[in-house]
């Protein structure tokens, strides 16, 4: 791989926000973006140096992208990975490369390739036909979830199961022919890790965060974790074994359950940015985006040192307007940094920013200015 330098064009499948903080970042160092997404003036096509509005499937288009880029990446995971494969065939280097991206597109192949890692995970069997589930029943239990391997996201795609009636109701429901039955885990906490690697095969890991989920969406991210030296060890190690054995050149949000011995079963992994990740804009000397272009382009890693306490919360639509008010009230004199990602339409539960709150003093002292702050914002 030969270095990306400034002056060069990063490629971004995605437009979302996730894009959109890293071109932020790319363009901060002198970096050229072309976005690539199907929705014309996406929050990344906003602030990238051109977007080519086109279908993921759109050959000519993948073509296209592929002349004007040094380096090509993505910023969420369901992006095809034909896409993807398909700028790899033109000789275009993409990171996280395809076979990253399918592994961490199937929950099979995720799980399978974490417990090659000799990384913990919740016990797990394949559901491929309604006989399958009496197997999973016997073998795992209850209580359960059923979910779809792939396509699944911020809970979409997956039902809890109490008992063997509901495991027949969630099959018929999800109708799906690849599913997975997986162990409820009896978590008293949930963390992640976000890592990163170069070619050059440097590893870092910010600190574990606890996450704090409402419906399955994440709704607020505390930095650093309340939980022992012992357990922040373990969960960055745990993020160093998974970076170095996907051979990983980008960051990866790695997805935890902190069970109560300590032990820690990894859930997810997301080759990306990751919205647990936000607070590092503001709370970090080198933030996951900037860490994330780096990587890619070759350059050494940045420090993931945190400067304070740091709490991200989300700022989600409503339903109920498109127009947020109260702004001047939560930014009087607070020590809150504020980020809205230019989405124009505040349709309920979609992710349109977040706020983060540093404090030199405690995460409790972060995490109340930021539900306060939070508080006074009103959709309308
Ligand atoms: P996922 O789509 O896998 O990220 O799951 C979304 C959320 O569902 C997680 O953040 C957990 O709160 C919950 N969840 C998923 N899988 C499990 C599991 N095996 N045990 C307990 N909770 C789970």
């Amino acid at each position: 791989m030969h270095l990306i330098l400034p002056g060069d064009t990063i490629g971004m499948l995605g437009g979302g926000q996730l894009g959109r903080m890293s071109t932020f970042k790319a363009k901060q160092m002198g970096y050229n973006v072309v976005v690539f997404d199907p929705t014309p003036n996406s929050p990344c096509g906003q602030v990238a140096d051109e977007q080519i509005v086109a279908k993921f499937d759109d050959g000519p288009a993948l073509h296209e992208l592929a002349q004007k880029c040094d380096v090509i990446t993505y910023e969420f995971e369901n992006v095809d990975a034909q896409a993807v494969e398909l700028l790899e065939n033109l000789g275009k280097n993409v990171f996280p490369n395809s076979r990253i991206l399918k592994i961490a597109q199937n929950r099979w192949f995720e799980k399978e390739f974490l417990r090659d890692c000799g990384i913990g995970v919740a016990d797990f069997l394949k559901v491929t036909h309604a006989a399958d589930l009496e197997v999973a029943a016997q073998q795992i239990g209850f209580p359960s979830l059923l979910k779809t391997t792939t396509g699944g996201y911020d809970g979409k795609g997956q039902v809890v199961l109490g008992n063997y009636e509901e495991a027949l109701s969630a099959y018929k429901t999800l109708n799906h022919s690849n599913l997975i039955w997986e162990k409820k885990a009896p978590f008293i906490k949930e963390l992640s890790v976000i890592c990163a690697r170069n070619f050059n095969g440097e590893v870092v890991t910010y600190p574990a965060t606890e996450n704090i989920h409402v419906e399955n969406i994440l709704d607020i991210s505390i930095a650093p974790a309340d939980v022992s030296v012992k357990v922040q060890a373990e969960a960055k190690r745990m993020a160093r074994i998974i970076a170095e054995q996907l051979n990983l050149i980008g960051v990866c949000g790695v997805e935890m359950f902190l069970l109560p011995d300590e032990t820690i079963l990894v859930n997810e992994i997301a080759p990306r940015p990751h919205n647990s990740g936000h607070y590092t804009l503001d709370a970090c000397i080198c933030s996951q985006f900037e860490q994330h272009v780096r990587a890619i382009c070759g350059l050494p890693l940045g420090s993931t040192e945190l400067k304070a306490y740091a709490v991200m919360v989300n700022i989600l639509g409503t339903g109920a307007g498109n127009c947020l008010g109260g702004l001047e009230d939560t930014l009087q004199n607070n020590p809150i940094c504020f980020h809205l990602y230019g989405k124009k339409k505040a349709a309920a539960k979609r992710k349109m920013g977040h706020l983060t709150a540093l404090s030199n003093h405690s995460a409790e002292e972060a995490l109340q200015l930021a539900l306060e702050a939070r508080k006074k914002l009103k959709w309308g």
